[in-house]
């Protein structure tokens, strides 16, 4: 009993020192970044909030069920790791007492027939992840594999300590059952697995057993111990961040809003900004904050988003998981200088230094850490936000960094000067005259007031055009059709037409956070000045989700605060109230494509939807990517106003999705993904394989071909 105690001891000290080190470490390295004192401040004031994240991402493994055998297998290994404390509390136990068992319950039956529940779950999920690691080989399968760029060795490592976990627990269990000492033997069967190993080993007498129980038990408290090691030294650090991440992610999660630009923990103020003292996007790594350094330790490695990414799909070098586990690599690389002091950095090794010395962004020849050409791939789709099961903010870690390349080294790509010139000249990123913005009213045979001044007590809704609803033809036409639309249910609405500008969001997301809050300032004062701020009961209708996330979501971190709603939502509840009604039959094939910042960003799934079924004759077939799984058109990101030199077309993979289900029409709701989608399809029909009449269209230009009052002016529709 001595020697099975000392030995039990000395392991867990040695193991408990080794592993306290690094965490220390750890946590050093962590606060080397930024302040977010926001982060910490949310996680105060909404315990309710994080209790319910815990809850259900944690102890839930929401995420991971979405994705249904892995997603079974890893909550069975992690429900199992929890259930197998009981265990680990018998194991140290036993060391003290061999008859040893926990106080109150600890010779339930049922106790013992859950633990081994579990750990046959454990080793099932184990079986289960090895199955689809050598099915995923990145080795065989290579980029296709979500595991491709992933530490695949560390994984191996791991899936094999957590087998010895369970192994050697139930060979210790099992010779207890033979020795007399096990805590649930009055109930022989009930731990199963522990009962079916001790039969096993019954013919080999007392003595043997006594000698297999001791050596086990020791057996399985040093694998325990090696794997609190090596959880710290590996990726799967996840098990002990992923809760601490979750508690301090952004609520309800990191799509929609950009985060403001922030320096040393408050909002930057441009006019008052210090360039020797603020911090400018992320330019070095000690730039992200302690987040988001938190937010690289607890990368699983997964692939999940990778493998969700357009530009990963269409052979672009951008993969999210790449940029984190990048990043994480210079972050350990670089520690030792990060930790030093000035004068202790003077004698670091040369490799250090060294990579202390990289460009955060830089290309290869520049040894830079992230590849410019990934950083300048990004859609802000957000389907990796989305998938990651750890909610990991990847989009806020590129725009950091993109911020930085914008406003502090002026290195992006040049096709961009132009569209952000343009909106600095002319509020639109064409740099038409801004009294073209009210063109497409003088097509309309009906009147559409462009206000001059505060909006009338009578008119309920401003319409926010957008840019390209007012000025890029074809968005013309939906934004024609919206009008229309509102007019015939009689909805009092008026538009501000010049003095309407650019929302700002392509500058922003393409990093110019200067550009943005020129545009966005003097929007939300155009606002304030036409009375539609929120608790005026005026609500504003955006018909470009882009618009609609920014104003609704974004202007708020600038004092303006407005009731928004997406032209989709509003029609499909007109078509509800009976104020619109589709009778006039479209014989049609209809496929949607879920815009990423209505779909993904804002959860608006339903309304259009719920409008394409109410055109009576339509056929709506889904495309298998679709709402939360959506596939971006390509134009988020500002990607709108960039070349797409590398890999194939994001808007042809999406089109040829579509054209898979041989569709009349392919609907959207968003003006960008109209542009992009119908470049495509113009493409497919150039070479053939689409056809002639294929359309892509607004979901509203489908609604205003079959409301009553066209049928019955018996008028062709101009949208
Ligand atoms: S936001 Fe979209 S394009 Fe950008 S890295 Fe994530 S998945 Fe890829
Ligand atoms: S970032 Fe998230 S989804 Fe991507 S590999 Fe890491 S844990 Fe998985």
């Amino acid at each position: 009993m001595v020697l099975r105690m000392i030995v039990g001891l000395v392991l867990t000290v040695a193991a408990l020192a080794v592993a306290g080190r690094r965490v220390w470490w750890l946590r050093r390295l962590a606060f080397s970044g930024q302040p977010a004192p926001e982060r910490l401040a949310f996680a105060r004031e909404h315990p309710g909030t994080d209790a319910e994240a815990q809850l259900t991402e944690v102890v839930g493994q929401r995420k991971l069920l979405q994705w249904t055998v892995p997603g079974m297998a890893h909550a069975a290994t992690f429900w199992g790791f929890i259930v197998l404390v009981l265990t680990i509390i018998e194991v140290y136990g036993s060391l003290f007492q061999r008859t040893f068992s926990i106080p109150g319950i600890g010779q339930w039956a049922a106790i013992g027939f859950i633990e081994d529940l579990f750990a046959v779950g454990v080793l099932c999920g184990i079986v289960t992840f090895t199955i689809i690691r050598i099915r995923n080989n990145p080795h065989k399968e290579g980029r296709r594999s979500r595991f491709f760029g992933s530490h695949t060795r560390a994984a191996w490592v791991v899936l094999s300590m957590i087998s010895a976990v369970i192994i050697t627990l139930l060979v210790y269990r099992g010779a207890q059952e033979n020795t007399g000492v096990f805590p649930y033997e009055g109930d022989g069967a009930w731990p199963f697995a522990s009962w079916l190993v001790g039969k096993a080993l019954h013919p080999l007498g007392y003595g043997v057993n006594s000698v297999l129980e001791v050596v086990f038990i020791l057996a399985n408290l040093a694998v325990i111990m090696a794997f609190l090691v090596i959880v710290v030294y590996s990726k799967h650090l996840h098990i002990g961040l992923a809760p601490l991440n979750i508690m301090f992610s952004r609520r309800p999660n990191a799509l929609g809003p950009l985060e403001p630009m922030r320096s040393n923990g408050k909002v930057l103020d441009f006019e008052e900004a210090d360039p020797d003292t603020d911090v400018f996007g992320i330019g070095k790594i000690e730039d992200m904050t302690w987040k988001g350094l938190l937010d690289l330790g607890t990368c699983t490695e997964c692939g999940r988003c990778q493998s969700k990414c357009p530009a990963w799909a269409t052979d672009k070098p951008l993969s999210p998981k790449q940029i984190i586990l990048d990043l994480r690599d210079h972050a350990f690389a670089k520690a030792p200088y990060l930790l030093a002091t000035e004068e202790g950095r003077e004698h670091l090794p040369a490799d250090v230094l060294a990579e202390a010395g990289r460009p955060l962004v830089g290309t290869l020849e520049e040894n830079g850490v992230i590849d410019p050409e990934a950083l300048w791939a990004c859609t802000n789709c957000g389907a990796c936000v989305n998938e990651c099961p750890v909610d990991i903010e990847h989009i806020d870690h590129i725009n950091g960094m993109r911020r930085h390349q914008v406003l502090v080294e002026s290195a992006f790509p040049t096709e961009a000067t132009g569209m952000l010139n343009n909106l600095e000249r002319r509020g639109n990123p064409w740099g038409m005259a801004e009294d073209r913005r009210a063109d497409w009213i003088t097509e309309l045979d009906f009147e559409v007031p462009v206000l001059d001044g505060r909006i009338p007590d009578d008119v309920e809704y401003l319409y926010w055009v957008g840019c390209a609803g007012a000025l890029e033809d074809r968005a013309k036409k939906a934004t024609k059709a919206i009008a229309e639309l509102l007019h015939v249910a009689g909805v009092k609405f008026a538009v501000l037409g010049p003095a309407e500008a650019c929302t700002g969001d392509p500058a922003r997301r393409l990093g110019n956070e200067f550009v943005f809050q020129m545009l966005a300032q003097q929007n939300v004062e155009t606002l304030n000045e036409a009375g539609v701020g929120a608790g005026t009961g005026k609500k504003v209708i955006a018909s470009c989700p882009h618009c609609f996330n920014t104003i609704s979501r974004e202007y708020p971190q600038l004092g303006g605060d407005y009731e928004v709603i997406h032209h989709t939502q509003l029609l499909a509840r007109l078509v509800e109230e009976g104020k619109l009604t589709p009778v006039n039959p479209v014989d049609e094939k209809i496929t949607y494509h879920d815009p990423c910042f209505l779909g993904r960003h804002n959860k608006v799934y339903t309304p259009p939807r719920q409008i394409i079924d109410a055109v009576p004759g339509t056929r709506a077939e889904e495309m298998h990517r679709c709402k939360g799984n959506g596939f971006c058109c390509g134009a988020g990101g500002a990607r709108m106003w960039l070349e797409e030199r590398t890999g194939t077309r994001i808007n042809n993979n999406r089109i040829d999705e579509a054209l898979a289900l041989n569709p009349d029409t392919v609907s959207t709701a968003c003006p960008y993904c109209m542009v992009m989608l119908g470049d495509a399809v113009n493409a497919k029909k150039a070479s053939g394989e689409a056809k002639e009449s294929l359309e892509v269209i607004d979901v509203a230009q489908l609604l205003v071909r079959s409301v009553r009052l066209r049928e019955e002016r018996g008028e062709e529709t101009k949208a």
